[in-house]
């Protein structure tokens, strides 16, 4: 089965990255409110550049300046079952914009969709994610009411203790779609030295 990840992403502005390992390469959305698990929910998500596949296995802080800047806290992974149609290539099932598949995380499980709204080039590309109503459906729910890495059980403050990555190797050995002239986040840029950790105490 393909890996999905949920990186919770603490920038300029707080928001959690959706990625679904597809054809070799991660494919991404940002998704500024995080997942619900509450079917009666949408949540926006948008699209931006693929990710090298390495990019799923990291946690640690980005530093200023870099693409990315920030720190990422892998808030969720595991599989995802695609549920395409017979003959559809997981290429065209992504150009239809309507995916449908089931999630095997520590925190998210089940059925969820995503529907393009609004198509267009990168960062403008809309998309819709939304909980399927099944035994994982919970109304009501908050992300935030988990904030434990699923990888390795840290809070945010502790991943952020322990300063810069190790050199992994993303950055060098990247996809062409990631030399293309769009930040990763339409609402991310380098952080301000404080606000960061202003942001961390909340
Ligand atoms: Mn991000």
């Amino acid at each position: 089965m393909p890996r999905f990840v949920v990186q919770k992403h603490w920038a300029r502005t707080l928001h959690y990255d959706f990625r679904l390992e597809m054809e070799g390469r991660l494919v991404s959305w940002a998704v500024p409110k995080g997942p619900s698990r509450d079917p009666r929910i949408r949540r926006l998500a948008v699209r931006m550049p693929d990710h090298p596949l390495d990019y799923a296995v990291f946690e640690g802080t980005i530093p200023r300046g870099e693409y990315g800047a920030g720190t990422v806290m892998i808030w969720d992974t595991g599989t995802y079952e695609p549920l395409r149609p017979a003959g559809v290539s997981p290429e065209q099932w992504l150009d239809r914009g309507f995916l449908k598949f089931i999630l095997s995380g520590t925190k998210l499980h089940g059925l969820w969709e995503m529907v393009r709204y609004r198509a267009g080039e990168l960062s403008k590309e809309s998309w819709l994610w939304v909980k399927l109503r099944d035994r994982f459906s919970r109304p009501g729910y908050d992300p935030e009411s988990e904030p434990l890495s699923a990888l390795s059980g840290k809070t945010v403050v502790e991943i952020r203790g322990e300063g810069p990555p190790p050199v992994v190797a993303f950055h060098e050995r990247p996809l062409e779609v990631w030399s293309r002239p769009c930040a990763e986040d339409p609402f991310e840029e380098s952080e301000e030295p404080g606000s960061l950790g202003t942001r961390l105490l909340h």
